[in-house]
């Protein structure tokens, strides 16, 4: 198969101009073509010599993927879905007055293995390069209104790092798409590791799914509390700065009777105490074999009165396109089998 250039950067792409006997400064040409013209094929690179063109085609595609199938939401929301090698991932467009979020997805399947996730429970399948991430950003309908982003889609981004800093790179470059890194929110289980290499290398917001801050609950499911604990994650969190225009928030994820006692909402005080945040609580939504049952709303009230009352700033979190599967937590691909 032909190499992408879909995901390449300027340099990247000059040493492949050159290589092909195009001049240096086509590199950049190029990436205005993929990036701000968001051509589908060499051939459209009209400003490249017509020779230049037949010998990048030689080796090189742009690689963009379309979807193979749209299920609207009654509340509006898009779901597409994305073949990926013999797989599918699904991305989710959210509309919100005049906001149109996209929810993107960096691995086929995931290996962290989340007890209430129909994601986790496909086991992993790969991850997507960055040509893939960004294909979820340029093929759909609402590609040229999206005003955000969330990678909170199918998969751990953080164990996908490489193709997801490049992907955040061209989004926020200004030979890319030059979004602004407060338009995009990166979501987490906390891969200590690499959470650190983002919190070094990119300006985007962070969320965290915390979902109990008990060790040994949470461990119940989450087996990921094991290799990288709660406590690492939130003291690598509160070295950096969230008092600007970066933020922070945790997501929680409400299960009837497990997390939302008011012993639960006193250790997650202390757990964030000294830290500016936000706690979204999210509305579970019932998985086949999954002993947890959603919480009922005055139960997620009550909690999300203590915490404010606590000090931190939590919101329920309104569920988004349930009726076609593209709620949190529900995103398997149709085609996939679980
Ligand atoms: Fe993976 Fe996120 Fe699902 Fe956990 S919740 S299994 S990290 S996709």
């Amino acid at each position: 198969m032909k190499e992408r250039l879909l995901g390449k950067t300027p340099s990247e792409l000059t040493e492949i101009a050159k290589a092909c006997g195009l001049p240096a400064f086509a590199g950049k040409q190029m990436a205005q073509w993929l990036y701000q013209k968001r051509v589908r094929s060499i051939e459209e690179m009209t400003n490249l010599s017509k020779q230049g063109r037949e010998a990048l085609s030689q080796h090189y595609q742009v690689g963009l993927t379309a979807p193979v199938d749209v299920q609207e939401s009654r509340d509006g929301t898009r779901k597409y879905l994305f073949p990926f090698e013999s797989f599918f991932v699904e991305a989710v467009m959210i509309p919100d007055q005049e906001r149109r979020t996209l929810c993107v997805s960096s691995q086929a399947g995931c290996k962290m293995g989340c007890r209430f996730c129909m994601t986790g429970r496909q086991g992993f399948h790969g991850n997507l390069d960055a040509a893939a991430i960004l294909s979820q950003f340029f093929a759909i309908e609402e590609a040229g209104q999206l005003s955000n982003a969330v990678f909170m889609g199918m998969g751990e981004p953080l164990d996908n790092w490489e193709q997801v800093k490049r992907v955040l790179e061209i989004l926020t470059a200004d030979w890319g798409l030059a979004w602004s890194p407060k338009r995009i929110t990166l979501s987490t289980i906390g891969v200590l590791p690499k959470l650190k290499l983002f919190l070094e290398e990119s300006k985007c917001h962070l969320a965290v799914s915390l979902h109990n801050p008990f060790p040994g609950e949470r461990l119940e499911l989450m087996p990921v509390q094991k290799a990288w604990p709660l406590e690492e994650i939130i003291g690598l969190i509160k070295q950096y700065d969230f008092t600007g225009q970066r933020r922070v928030s945790f997501e929680y994820t409400v299960f009837s009777g497990w997390n939302h006692s008011p012993r639960h909402a006193d250790a997650l005080l202390r757990l964030l105490r000294g830290l500016e945040c936000r706690v979204n609580l999210i509305r579970f939504h019932a998985i086949p074999d999954f002993p947890y049952k959603p919480a009922a709303a005055q139960q997620m009230e009550l909690f999300r009165d203590r915490l404010e009352k606590g000090g931190i700033t939590a919101t329920i979190r309104a569920s988004r396109g349930e009726d076609i599967f593209a709620a949190c937590g529900l995103l398997a691909g149709k085609h996939n089998i679980v």
